[in-house]
């Protein structure tokens, strides 16, 4: 194990962040497991009261779409969000009084996918199959947006546990459609464009390692990054270049819905259930040719084992206290059967 180990300073060349790597800032990797070992944003709640619940679905704002269609005993519901961050019922403009303050009207997009109708299942409780229906739910809510004039980014997530940013516990991911491009997306592709720039390689491509494995199906694979800016970070990376997540096909949901599902399983049991978030991360809709062959999505899951401090948000550069290779090893070793 690294707690011997020098700090280290490691370069990640797809979101062009450099990430501090020190054991000693940690105590054993064991010691990091979630202090909650309930990360539910409220213990107490129930399916009397939680609006996400079958059967409560009139407590919810509007639906988009259920699967499957036109049925009662649905398996996942894509709704508006009912406290939305941006509107769409708002007129897209540019409001920018001038070149140097941007400006725009709150339009957007803010749905909920509620990933199943029972209270008390979690993401990984459900089957391959049925993460793999959670999974199309996403991709079929991405194209509708993609047809909106406006569209420039849609950002899928979901927020697991209090400290992780959940609200609610019912299980449930979100769809946010924005009008703008993200920092982060902005700089990963840069920084993605001059790994292609110096190598003719994509750098998700030539990502996998057998040391930073942690498993693999047939289309993706699971890795702890070589710089990752958090402990227990993993990537889920389709294995054959795909500049978009909404390409995904049926087969492909079902089986990167098993790898998931592994890997939650994994973090649950290596780290007794932590809170997290995963983040899709993707490709802006209008991107030409030669820009696809440096941009390959993947699935980023981030458990929330440390807290962000003043150096993180004043330099934008991570302290991970665990070496990857040693997450990574940690990781491949959890077993159990599915
Ligand atoms: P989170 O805060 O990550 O747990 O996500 C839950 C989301 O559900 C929040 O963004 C809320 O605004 C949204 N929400 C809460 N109640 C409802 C409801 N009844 N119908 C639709 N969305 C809701
Ligand atoms: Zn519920
Ligand atoms: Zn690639």
């Amino acid at each position: 194990m690294a707690t011997g180990r020098n700090p280290e300073v490691r370069k990640d060349v797809i979101f062009g962040k450099w990430v501090i790597f020190s054991p000693a800032r940690a105590r054993r990797p064991s010691d990091l497991k979630s202090k909650n070992p309930n990360p539910n944003p409220n213990p107490n709640s129930s399916s009397s009261s939680c609006p996400f619940c079958i059967g409560h679905e009139h407590e919810c704002a509007p639906e988009i779409f259920r699967i499957p269609q036109n049925v009662s005993n649905w398996k996942v519901r894509v709704i508006e969000n009912l406290y939305p961050a941006l509107r769409r019922d708002q007129q897209f403009e540019n409001r920018s009084p001038n070149s140097q303050s941007c400006v725009l009207t709150g339009f957007g997009f803010h749905d909920v996918v509620i990933e199943t109708p029972n209270h008390s299942v979690n993401l990984s409780d459900l089957s391959e199959s049925e993460i793999g229906d959670v999974l199309l739910a996403y991709k079929e809510r991405i194209e509708q947006l993609s047809c909106q004039g406006s569209m420039k980014y849609v950002q899928v997530f979901k927020n697991h546990g209090a400290s992780a940013g959940a609200s609610l516990s019912h299980s449930h991911s979100q769809i946010m459609g924005l009008p703008f491009i993200p920092p982060t997306v902005s700089s990963r592709l840069q920084s993605m464009k001059e790994y292609f720039d110096d190598s003719s390689n994509c750098g998700l491509c030539n990502i996998r390692s057998e040391e930073l494995l942690i498993d693999e199906s047939i289309h993706f694979f699971s890795i702890v990054p070589f710089a990752a800016s958090f402990p227990f970070e993993i990537w889920i990376v389709p294995r054959e270049h795909s500049s978009h997540f909404h390409m995904l096909d049926n087969e492909k949901a079902v089986d990167l819905g098993r790898l998931l599902k592994l890997m939650l399983m994994k973090l649950s049991m290596q780290l007794k259930d932590p809170p997290l978030n995963f983040m899709i991360h993707t490709s802006p809709f209008q991107l030409t040719d030669s820009h696809l062959s440096y941009n390959h999505w993947f699935l980023q899951i981030v458990p929330q084992l440390t807290v962000v401090g003043g150096f993180e948000i004043g330099s934008g550069c991570y302290i991970n206290p665990v070496f990857p290779e040693d997450a990574a090893k940690l990781l491949r070793e959890v077993n159990f059967s599915m």
